[in-house]
């Protein structure tokens, strides 16, 4: 590529003081100053984007799948040091937080070209590896190799002078909530002094946590699209927020601006890829509203409470209990689409008839969690089968089962923890093709389920 060419694709923009910036902000400020404070952003020789048919692109090698993590490669995505050249990943790293990392380096509270210490942040269990993490069909959403980035990498991130960062960190912790001391004083949790420690209920437990990390190709394929659409979707459904989707088609590795996961496991780690033995697993997508604050309107915190409940029996049991919880706040339509629906419910006669209609009418959807990337921490984790699975979601069951993990018995809520206007929910769902082992309303009986009103 010539140089002119070159230039196009970059913005060189002049340098510009902060004092300068502040003196175009005095009250009654123009378009002129406007238009001139747009062309003096304190930015130099910044490229937009960069082509695969650029001259000076040297990606690092990415072969995804790969199940020696040397030969597969790390995951390259922060444009510092050399990694305008170098990056083999688009996107940002820390999923939304990457705005904050934005927002410390902006406010110079932070040297974009700060090395991190990881001194002692090694895992805190060892994860076995397993032989679905050199399999590119099994694992589209995460990097297998996310946790031991900084140890495995830190001579190749040296010798390219690139910023090379985990995306998944492994700890232990002891976990306190007022359920499990209640389920211990009536008797329904044992205190063995491992899974469950003392008579106050705290728990010991293993944490995962882990950052999405997309293969385009898989994720694509999951969603029975083609990877163009995908990369077209992604690029103009952002508003452009990401032009490499479209400039870089070698580039096959995204790291999206979502929320990930945390695993919380009960009982010994290893046990959950032996098929020998028994595990239970509630699968969870975040409800701040229930489930931090209480919310009677559904059944998300009762369910977790006695997900939780349940792992731990099975963990001393001899099985071992699993909880994974995702970051897809109201159905993954956000909290400000819930309360949009919730006011629509209440102020339109809110039954079980109407409920998925209300949610339809202001999202478009009933629903944009799309479970077909949710097994991936599943056979990350060596699993191989369901012995309990705790939860009534065809989506989450048809999405497993169909990764080629069997589910063996399928758990409902019970119905004394289903709190008193999370019924017209629970009812609507059931007959829409959740699983219950009780009765499936008629779409008239629906309508005889009523929620509260505010009044
Ligand atoms: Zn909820």
């Amino acid at each position: 590529m010539t140089p002119a060419a070159l230039t196009e694709h970059q913005a060189v923009l002049t340098q510009t003081q902060p004092a300068e910036l502040l003196s175009h902000t005095h009250a009654g400020a123009c378009a002129h100053h406007e238009i001139k404070l747009a062309n003096e952003l304190p930015v130099e020789g910044f490229r937009l984007a960069t082509y695969t048919s650029d001259s000076d692109v040297d990606a690092l090698p990415m072969n995804w799948g790969a199940a020696d993590p040397m030969a597969r490669g790390p995951v390259v995505c922060s444009w510092y040091k050399d990694g305008m050249a170098k990056h083999n990943a688009i996107g940002a790293h820390a999923g939304p937080y990457s705005v904050y990392h934005a927002l410390a380096v902006g406010s110079k509270q932070l040297d974009p070209s700060y090395v991190a210490d990881y001194t002692n942040a090694e895992p805190a269990f060892k994860v076995k590896e397993q032989k679905q993490w050199g399999d590119s069909d099994k694992i589209v959403s995460m990097d297998p190799f996310g946790h031991l980035v900084p140890w495995l990498f830190a001579d190749v991130g040296a010798k390219n002078n690139v910023d090379i960062r985990p995306t998944i960190s492994i700890t232990k912790a002891h976990m306190q909530m007022a359920e499990m001391k209640e389920a211990v004083e009536k008797g329904r949790l044992r205190v063995d002094g491992d899974v469950v420690i003392n008579s106050n209920g705290d728990l010991n437990v293993q944490k995962i946590a882990v950052e999405p990390v997309w293969y385009l190709p898989g994720v694509a394929e999951r969603f029975g699209i083609t990877e163009a659409e995908l990369r077209e979707a992604l690029f103009k459904d952002t508003n452009g927020m990401y032009p490499e989707l479209v400039t870089r088609p070698d580039i096959k590795v995204f790291l999206p601006p979502i929320g990930g996961l945390t695993v919380y496991i009960f009982g010994d780690v290893a046990d959950l890829s032996n098929p020998e033995k028994k595990l239970a697993l509630r699968i969870h997508d975040e409800c701040n509203g229930s489930d931090v604050f209480g919310s009677d309107i559904c059944t998300c915190r009762p369910y977790l409470i006695f997900g939780i409940e349940e792992a731990v029996k099975e963990a001393q049991n001899g099985g071992v209990g699993l909880v994974v919880y995702f970051r897809k706040e109201g159905r993954a339509l956000g909290e400000v689409t819930k309360y949009l629906v919730y006011n629509a419910r209440k102020r339109g006669g809110d039954t079980a008839a109407e409920y998925f209609h209300r949610t339809e009418c202001i999202a478009g959807v009933r629903d944009m969690r799309f479970q077909q990337l949710m097994p991936d921490v599943l056979h990350w984790l060596g699993i191989t089968k369901i012995d309990r699975m705790l939860s009534m979601s065809n989506m989450k069951h048809d999405a497993i089962v169909e990764q080629g993990i069997p589910i063996i018995e399928r758990i409902p809520i019970p119905d004394e923890l289903i709190p008193p206007d999370s019924r017209v929910e629970i009812d609507a769902k059931i007959h829409s093709g959740y699983f219950t082992t009780g009765k499936v309303l008629t779409k008239d009986e629906l309508k005889n389920t009523v929620g509260r009103t505010w009044s």
